[in-house]
């Protein structure tokens, strides 16, 4: 079933408001299973909301629009879609009952304010329609069907339309397409996007349903696995063997399968698994990968401590390195990057420490150490890993995609020794 959204305000053509009525009814949408392959933003002008709900009618089967159903003269959605429609519009006594009944306890409650005649203009409704009960507004919302096309008509406050939403379209639209769409999420760091990409186009090639969806984050990849079927546990199981397929293609990679778990989540919950301690020793991140890791809740189970060593000094007082590697290699090097990672271990007596030294720039960048070097060091158990990366873009990408692959190189570490202890 296609639907398709029409946003009517002149304010969000203006950029005075966001559009987030269509973020959330796309969202909506997916989760029915419906097509929604276009949406529009029209503004208060009748001419062309007539074009944009003709246009809609012709191309959709289902059209819901948001905004314009309010008491005042240039509130026309409702006006224009009956009249595109064929509908004549007639007073609904319920709606009129439910508005002065809201209308009274308004004014109780706003005696400085007066209620105009106008609003009853709102209890007008398209002769035959369905009638949608606001609990949080006077505006009913109103599901017009004709000749196999049906427009749903809903309030522009999204604390009116939301609700409206749950209670009353979304069982509706539910029984118009019985079908629904469930994913899974597996997400995966340490392998670039195009890799990813190259290592699953053959499932992708042969796909039908389930489908695989690939996206990129910074220093992540998500694959949305995306099934079509009657019933949640039909589609977790045709989902099902895509996931073990894709985790066997990807192994240790796999670092979720649930949507909400982030990368730190996943890191936080390795070293408690293995009772590890972690602390952090930051140049250029300055703290970012700690935040990252605080930003988990029981975090502090994990994390002991979080050094950031801008300076030379810093990172000869905090972590113990020697004078002569930052004057022979300099901060940005290899040997400083271990030395700051098996300081850290050393100073905040943890198990694992990882260290992050790199040019952000813009400024400051050489031939031999160009802008987006950084070097990484892990120290897990007296047994450090440094990493060398080439970051683009500018100093806060450089800093963010930095932050994303020492959260990588902390759980790859502590799996490597995982592994080693169980063989
Ligand atoms: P009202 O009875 O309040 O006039 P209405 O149905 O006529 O409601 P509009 O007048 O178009 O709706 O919008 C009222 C308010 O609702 C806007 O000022 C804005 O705050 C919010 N709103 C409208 N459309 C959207 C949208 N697409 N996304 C987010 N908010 C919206």
């Amino acid at each position: 079933m296609i639907t398709e959204l029409i946003s009517v305000g002149t304010e969000i053509l203006l950029g005075n408001i966001v559009n987030t009525n269509s973020a959330y009814l796309s969202e909506k949408c997916a989760q029915l299973g419906l097509g929604l392959y276009y949406q529009t933003v029209v503004g208060d002008n009748p001419e062309r909301m007539k074009q944009v709900i003709r246009t809609a009618l012709d191309r959709s089967d289902v059209i819901i629009l948001t905004g314009g159903l309010g008491p005042t003269e240039d509130d026309l959605t409702k006006e224009i879609t009956a009249e595109v429609m064929g509908f004549e519009l007639v007073e609904d006594l319920h709606s009129r009952e439910l508005m002065e009944e809201y209308l009274k306890q308004y004014e109780k409650n706003n005696p400085q304010r007066r209620i105009t005649k106008n609003n009853y203009k709102q209890a007008m409704v398209p002769k035959g329609c369905i009638v949608l009960d606001n609990h949080n507004g006077t505006a009913p919302g109103l599901i017009m069907e004709k000749k196999g096309k049906t427009a749903i008509l809903l309030p522009g406050p999204p604390n009116e339309m939301k609700p409206m939403f749950e209670e009353a379209v979304f069982p509706y639209l539910r029984k118009k397409q019985p079908e629904i769409i469930y994913s899974q999420m597996v997400k995966i760091s340490g392998i670039g996007e195009s890799q990813v990409a190259e290592e699953i186009q053959d499932l992708i090639e042969k796909q039908t349903n389930p489908t695989i969806a690939p996206y990129a984050k910074t220093g992540e990849v998500h694959l949305r696995v995306t099934a079509k079927a009657e019933d949640e546990k039909k589609c977790r199981k045709l989902i099902k063997p895509v996931v073990k397929e894709l985790k066997k293609r990807f192994g240790r990679n796999v670092f979720a399968t649930e949507e909400s778990k982030t990368l730190e989540e996943a890191v936080v919950d390795l070293l408690k698994e293995n009772e590890m301690t972690l602390s952090l020793a930051e140049s250029c991140t300055g703290g970012a990968v700690a935040s990252r890791i605080v930003g988990v809740s029981g975090a502090s189970e994990v994390l002991m401590c979080g050094f950031v060593t801008y300076t030379n000094r810093a990172k000869r007082k905090c972590l113990g390195v020697k004078k002569s590697t930052l004057h022979t290699e300099g901060a940005v090097s290899v040997k400083c990057a271990r030395e700051m990672a098996k300081g850290g271990c050393k100073a905040a007596k943890t198990d694992v420490c990882l260290s992050v030294t790199g040019l952000a720039g813009p400024g400051g960048g050489t031939e031999e150490i160009p802008v987006g070097t950084v070097f990484m060091g892990c120290c897990c158990n007296g047994k450090t890993v440094v990493k060398e990366f080439h970051f683009t873009g500018n100093r806060s990408r450089i800093r963010e995609q930095a932050a994303a692959q020492a959260l990588t190189l902390i759980r790859d570490c502590v799996l490597d020794q995982t592994e080693e202890n169980n063989r």
